[in-house]
């Protein structure tokens, strides 16, 4: 074994060796795959070896279609047989609720290439031979469908990596793992060590004895899966005689069941309600190649729809029942990227469908290595999208409740209930008592509306019972003053000797001066976006910095990797240190001014202006800006004050009839402002001019900011997209996020986020097309449920467009 490597990846499961595979691929091939035992010893060799294109997140769907086009190139490259099978598939909706649900995953396949297909449940019948037609309402037909030899791709993966240079130990089993004061870390094995520059954590079933190497408590943990192989069945022989063709992959979402062909019989498996932790706290080191006791009683009430669903299966005998566990994070996406604060050290774990995903994990983890970015937006996989609030007790709610609906509908307006009520704020009993419907963010409680008493979210993927509720808290803020609580963003202090300097080169915009604030977007080396902020000069070189909450992890991995290393900035995460609440409308002067000692009119205060002042007896800070687009100040106060700020607040906006609104109502005043957010219309993968924040990078400023050469070329070249907000014509339903944009019959874009704007009484989209037709005044239609909708471009805010209520 070498004595150094520039990589040393830790697991030789499908992920392990795709990672590796890429890194050689991608040049670096002084890089040694570490596997305790042969290859595929732990969740990979007993996998169903099925693969399939779509994913909730059309981004991690994109790299699914990735890993299965791969197969053909690693099969040629390594001479090593994959079994792949590319059968296609179909998708069984038992409900109208799940047929909504799969007309909207064809609608984002649209602008993603996949290629996908409404059909009835007779069609489906006639693809898919074991299905009763009665039992289904429709299907949908996916091409790119199949299955695989989980042990020939997992070695076909090793065998390239090798050709390219790339080496591989087996029987070779990582014990420690130790930073080295300049910065290289220790590979420790039973057979000696390994000093590397990086280490890449793929210990799949072990990833968590491998983090905890480190000190990190990965949020994953094992359930246990079982799949059952029948005996040869005579319609599955018919059908392969009379077709020369194998029979389709099915997943029946109402049994919470997929099946394919496995020989002259089928493959079932399922993910059972009575689902079943695998080894909570700890991995033991001697599992690897056995099986776990099957349970057959656990998933009969799964095998009883599908008997029903599949009649033939009635009739045949099961040959074997193999259960084995896998690994999932809470939401059952990846965690793959570098941590922060363990420069050099990365994950790739916690991935539960390894044959659609491996290689894309691969290809982002190499890139990200190498080139310092994914090369796509992998948000939806990225660890940084868990703090140390995903504990193992939260970890275990989460993923006990993620395996139980792998199968099920989650509708827009629909929040789940495990692992709550885990953070919250002062305030949470008070908002409750008003009725508060909550919804989480990053962890924290977050008020999404106000209920009267008795009513609760109706889920639908249409209008729901919460519409009028909103459209009377839309109307407090417009039409008097709204207050709402905003402690989900997260927060940030910098402070030190070379705090102004160091802003002005990781944030595009100008700095604003003391008692100013000012948006600003924050960009990558390729000038796309990585964050989009607003910065407060509080004065006396202090700082204060407002972004996305979900980013908090996201964000300060970025800000701490482009610190300088001289100690003279310093950077903190604020996390609920500091909660926030907000008020808006035009009365909230009127309401601030009775709350506060300070002078806050217009002249004394102005927009973008902040200052420090007491909010009834709360020592605050408080910024003029508003994300409803309104007359409204951002209160930011330490959280044992913020009781008594917001009785302040309310007893002040008594007399102006104050009302308390949420989140659906925030979104529903954005939107008529055409205010985009992060993680919806700003992404890594857009550029500042494609999103429209061109106006606040300072493409002149004297300094060298990230992604200044970048976002100068955008701008001369004009980049390829346009954020644009649209005015559907929607009857009872409005856009989610992610359908398809048409335009002349031809879908060339994709939304963002939406909703119904209340105030103006109109549907709005946000979503990116092509430069070319971005101005357009016609020929666009966005597609909801199935059903394309006549949209037309909304170029000024719906609300306020010449700004005069928010500078008032
Ligand atoms: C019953 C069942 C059916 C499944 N069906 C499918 C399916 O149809 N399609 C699909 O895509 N996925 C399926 N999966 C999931 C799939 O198996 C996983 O997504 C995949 O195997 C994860 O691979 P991995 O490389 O992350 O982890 P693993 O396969 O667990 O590999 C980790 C490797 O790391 C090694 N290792 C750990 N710690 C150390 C250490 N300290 N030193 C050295 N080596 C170490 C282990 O020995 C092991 O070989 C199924 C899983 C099960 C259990």
């Amino acid at each position: 074994m070498k004595s150094h490597a520039k990589v040393v990846v830790i697991g030789g499961g499908v992920v392990g060796c795709s990672v590796l595979f890429h890194l050689a691929r991608h040049g670096w091939t002084d890089v040694v795959l570490l596997e305790r035992d042969e290859l595929t010893s732990g969740s990979t060799w007993h996998a169903a070896g099925g693969m399939h294109t779509i994913n909730g997140d059309p981004n991690v769907a994109k790299l699914q279609k990735y890993t299965i086009s791969l197969y053909k190139e690693i099969e040629e490259l390594s001479g090593q047989a994959t079994g792949v099978h590319l059968t296609g598939g179909v998708l069984l909706a038992a409900t109208e609720a799940r047929l909504d649900w799969l007309r909207g995953v064809v609608s984002k396949g649209r602008y993603l290439g996949i290629d996908l297909e409404v059909i009835s449940a007779k069609e489906a019948a006639e693809l898919m031979p074991l299905i009763d037609p009665s039992q289904f309402v429709g299907a949908v037909r996916n091409k790119e469908d199949g299955h695989l030899d989980p042990s020939g791709v997992t070695h076909a993966y090793a065998k390239a990596a090798r050709k390219l240079g790339a080496e591989v130990e087996r029987f070779t089993k990582v014990e420690d793992i130790v930073r080295r004061p300049d910065g290289l870390w220790r590979v420790i094995t039973n057979k000696g060590e390994v000093v590397t520059e990086h280490v890449v954590n793929a210990g799949g079933l072990w990833t968590r004895e491998v983090g905890r190497m480190v000190g990190l408590e990965l949020p994953v943990l094992a359930m246990e899966h079982m799949y059952l192989i029948t005996e040869d069945m005579p319609e599955v022989a018919d059908w392969n005689k009379k077709t020369g063709t194998e029979i389709i992959h099915a997943v029946d979402f109402d049994g919470e069941l997929y099946l394919r062909q496995e020989r002259g019989g089928m493959l079932m498996g399922t993910y059972e309600k009575a689902n079943k932790v695998w080894s909570e706290f700890t991995t033991p080191w001697n599992f690897g190649h056995e099986l776990l006791e099957p349970d057959i009683d656990r998933i009969a009430p799964s095998l009883e729809v599908g008997f029903r669903h599949f009649p033939a299966f009635q009739k045949t005998g099961i040959k074997q029942i193999i259960n084995g566990p896998f690994t999932f994070a809470p939401d059952g996406n990846p965690l793959v990227g570098p941590v922060r604060g363990l420069p050099g050290f990365w994950v790739a774990c916690g991935v539960m469908a390894g044959f659609s995903q491996g290689g894309g994990v691969g290809l982002a983890l190499s890139n990200w290595m190498i080139e310092g970015d994914p090369g796509a937006d992998i948000w939806a996989m990225d660890v940084a999208r868990y703090g140390d609030w995903a504990t193992m007790a939260y970890t275990n709610a989460k993923v006990r409740e993620n395996y139980s609906r792998r199968f099920s509908i989650r509708f827009p307006n629909e929040e789940l209930p495990a692992g709550r009520q885990l953070k919250t704020t002062p305030v949470y009993d008070l908002l409750s008592a008003k009725g508060a419907q909550w919804g989480v963010s990053f962890g924290l409680e977050v008020p999404l509306w106000y209920a009267p008493a008795g009513v609760k979210d109706e889920f639908s993927w249409r209008r729901s019972n919460d519409f009028a509720h909103i459209a009377n808290e839309v109307a407090a803020v417009r039409g008097g003053v709204g207050l709402s609580e905003i402690s989900n963003f997260a927060k940030y202090k910098v402070t030190g000797e070379g705090a102004s300097a160091w802003l002005d080169r990781v944030l595009a915009c100008k700095l604003p001066k003391p008692g100013r604030m000012t948006l600003a977007p924050m960009l990558k080396q390729d000038g796309k976006l990585i964050g989009d902020f607003t910065l407060a000069n509080v004065g006396d070189g202090e700082w204060f910095i407002a972004g996305s909450g979900v980013a908090e992890q996201y964000h300060m991995r970025w800000f701490e990797a482009h610190l300088p290393k001289d100690g003279s900035v310093y950077i903190e995460a604020l996390g609920q240190k500091l909660t926030g609440l907000a008020i808006a409308g035009p009365k909230a002067r009127e309401v601030l001014a009775k709350a506060s000692r300070a002078d806050v009119s217009n002249a004394a205060f102005p927009f973008m202006a902040v200052a420090r002042m007491d909010i009834g007896m709360a020592p605050c800070l408080v910024g003029r800006v508003s994300y409803t687009g309104d007359l409204g100040y951002e209160i930011w106060v330490a959280p044992e004050y913020q009781r008594a700020a917001f009785q302040a607040l309310l007893a002040a906006g008594e007399e102006f009839s104050i009302g308390l609104f949420g989140s659906r109502a925030l979104n529903a005043l954005r939107l008529e402002k055409n205010y985009g957010s992060w993680a919806r219309e700003y992404r890594p993968i857009y550029g500042p001019l494609e999103a429209g924040l061109d106006r606040f990078v300072a493409y002149g400023k004297d300094a060298d900011f990230i992604g200044k050469a970048a976002a100068l070329a955008e701008r001369k070249g004009g980049g390829k997209l346009r954020l644009r907000s649209f005015i559907v014509d929607a009857t009872d339903a409005d856009v989610i996020g992610d359908e398809a944009i048409w335009h002349d019959g031809v879908v060339l874009g994709w939304v963002t986020s939406g909703g119904y704007a209340h105030n103006s009484r109109k549907s709005v989209a946000l979503g990116y097309v092509p430069k070319e037709i971005a101005d357009r005044p016609d020929g666009f239609e966005i597609e909801i449920l199935g059903q394309r909708h006549a949209a037309r471009i909304q170029a000024a805010p719906l609300f306020d467009a010449n700004f005069e209520r928010m500078r008032a």
